[in-house]
């Protein structure tokens, strides 16, 4: 049987989330109200806007409900504002913004820059077999510490960026000095999954099969 995997659907890329998932073999479906979530066993919280989302979050009553589902032990896949809502502790946060938890992370919103910085890239990350991932890195988010529980699957291969031929102005010496130099842009935490960047638009559903066999589990 399928898995019913629910696509956070306030604001953010929605359509192409409901698109991979059911490449990568799921049933997905659009979740808007507290009722939904007793007919999910998954969801994904998709990239846009964090501090937009978090309001909506509360305007629409499923802020309280899905923070219990995840402390509960929903399965749940942030990508890129996505992560930033799966975070315990956010650098760079609005002052009244707030965070679903559960994922044991600081991350620094806007790390790598502003809209002007996005990038395409590819990373190579745990738990993904068949080569580099594609992905699409807008106003992303990164991890700045992560928990002893957390494991680390994907960094990009410097420290300030993984695309752009300029590195960051804080990317220091270690900048391609190797693996440890790069910057933490995906983690798994049992059933909780984040990535920096969008895997959704680049047309590979690999990330999406990783979550789906994470819900399956
Ligand atoms: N910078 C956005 C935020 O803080 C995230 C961007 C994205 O999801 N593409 O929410």
């Amino acid at each position: 049987m399928k898995p019913v995997i629910g696509v956070l659907a306030l604001q953010g890329d929605v359509r192409e989330h409901v698109a991979a998932l059911e490449v990568a073999g799921a049933r997905a479906i659009t979740v808007r109200r507290p009722t939904e979530l007793a007919a999910i066993d998954g969801l994904v919280l998709p990239g846009g806007e964090s501090t937009t989302i978090d309001k909506l979050l509360r305007i629409f009553e499923l802020f309280d409900p899905l923070r219990a589902a995840i402390a509960a032990g929903l399965p749940v896949y942030g990508s890129c504002a996505g992560m930033i809502l799966l975070a315990d502790r956010v650098l760079g946060a609005t002052h009244d913004q707030q965070t679903l938890g559960g994922l044991d992370v600081t991350v620094r919103r806007n790390a790598f820059g502003r809209q002007v910085d996005s990038f395409e890239s590819s990373v190579e990350m745990a738990g993904v077999p068949g080569g580099p991932v594609p992905a699409a890195f807008i106003r992303a988010p990164w991890v700045e510490e992560a928990g002893p529980g957390v494991q680390v699957l994907a960094r990009t291969r410097h420290r300030g960026a993984s695309g752009p031929a300029v590195p960051a102005p804080d990317a220091g010496p270690a900048a391609g000095a190797g693996e440890d130099a790069g910057r933490i842009v995906a983690v798994r935490q049992g059933t909780l999954l984040a990535t920096s960047f969008h895997p959704e638009i680049t047309g590979d559903a690999r990330v999406h099969e990783l979550f789906v066999a994470i819900v399956k589990e």
